[in-house]
């Protein structure tokens, strides 16, 4: 763990490359793929996550989630499929979440039958949905809060405390909430996943991934990783290193946006349902209030039942209908269209992602134009 200093100042400076030889105010970039042999404890290579840059950039994901180590991976399946056969082998169990990131669903679900893995899908919105999944086997306790895409929210400190007292290790995927609004390693939780891919880079031109926990635990994945091969490239963690910069001061007015636009959406006559922890309304504002400083930038939304939902993102000006999310502009998307669509009607339904649901991803824009882009959108699907 870094020293104490502010949050904004280690996203700018922690896991900076000093520029030796010209002084420059940024990070140089080391692209060379081979270096200088002449210690046997230190052979740079990028598949191993030691290049400068690579390893200046693990110190700043490690610092932001208040944790000993960090690394970082191609994507954030990269970093969730290999942190995940770091601790599982065969005739192990996972317990997972009903809820969760629809890549890491399909990844459990593809590939673990054939590495023998066992998996258990629980409802989690109780500590004893967890807990009645687990079995002798157990290794792993896998959560993902606020979720995709109805933003709800797992008790952290319920399951981290519940993994410790069973001897089983825990992993959250951090990305929705990102290290400014949570830090689930305060909570006990033992490794922090991320896609870097969102708020980390944040700007829609990055893809990667983050792991941060215990040096020891980062060993165990770092033995993996380098198997797996799923590092980044050096360009790639320099455009990470210069994005997280400005974290900070993005997800908070992202946060700041994203409630206005919660409660606008949820005081309009043609708005049927607004998901958003940050409402005293969300069934766990409570919980979300316990575990998160902020809110996030992430909410969804049902338009009344007679107005068609397409259509209506079709008339959007301002929000781009896109599949990612967490950039500094605004997007919206329907889960049924695209996150969710391998499912049937009746799963979908199963787990309230309706056909009317709009998934909506705050950006930094005027929270004026927002509204008026929403308001004129409306109007429009309702001529
Ligand atoms: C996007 C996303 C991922 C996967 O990240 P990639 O960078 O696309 O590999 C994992 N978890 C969550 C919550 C995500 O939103």
């Amino acid at each position: 763990m870094t020293k104490k200093i502010g949050l904004e100042t280690t996203c700018v400076h922690v896991g900076e490359v000093k520029d030796e030889q010209f002084k420059g105010a940024v990070s140089p970039i080391y692209m060379s793929t081979s270096y200088q042999f002449d210690d046997v404890d230190v052979k740079r290579y990028p598949r191993y996550f030691n290049t400068p840059n690579q390893e200046s950039l693990s110190k700043k994901i490690a610092a932001i989630e208040h944790a000993e180590a960090g690394m970082v991976f191609g994507s954030g399946m990269a970093a969730i499929s290999t942190t995940l056969l770091a601790f599982l082998k065969v005739g192990d169990h996972i317990v997972v979440q009903n809820t969760l990131y629809g890549g890491t669903s399909n990844f459990i679900r593809e590939e673990f039958p054939k590495y023998g893995i066992e998996f258990t899908f629980t409802d989690g919105y109780e500590i004893s949905d967890f807990e009645s999944a687990i079995q002798d086997n157990t290794k792993v306790i896998y959560i993902e809060t606020p979720s995709n895409p109805l933003l709800t929210i797992t008790d952290i400190k319920g399951v981290s405390d519940l993994a410790k007292q069973k001897g089983i290790l825990s992993i959250i995927d951090n990305t929705f909430a990102s290290p400014v609004n949570q830090n689930p390693i305060d909570f006990g939780i033992d490794i922090v996943v991320h896609s870097a891919t969102k708020y980390l880079g944040g700007h829609s031109d990055i893809l990667a991934g983050a792991v941060a926990c215990s040096k020891e635990h980062m060993d165990t994945i770092w033995n993996v990783g380098k198997n797996l091969g799923g590092n980044l490239s050096d360009f790639m963690v320099w455009m990470l290193e210069r994005s997280m910069k400005t974290l900070v001061l993005r997800v908070e007015a992202q946060n700041k946006n994203a409630k206005k636009l919660a409660k606008f959406l949820n005081a309009h006559s043609d708005i049927k349902n607004v998901y958003y922890p940050g409402l005293k309304s969300h069934p766990q504002y409570r919980l979300a209030k316990s575990q998160m400083r902020g809110f996030g930038g992430m909410l969804s939304f049902e338009l009344n039942d007679e107005l068609d939902a397409l259509k209506f993102q079709k008339e959007l000006k301002l929000i781009k209908p896109a599949m990612s999310l967490a950039g500094v502009e605004s997007t919206m998307l329907s889960p049924y269209l695209t996150s969710h669509a391998l499912l049937t009607q009746e799963e979908r339904d199963s787990i309230g992602v309706t056909n009317g649901l709009i998934r909506f991803s705050v950006g930094i824009e005027s929270k004026k134009d927002l509204i008026k882009d929403i308001e004129q959108a409306i109007k429009a699907v309702k001529k």
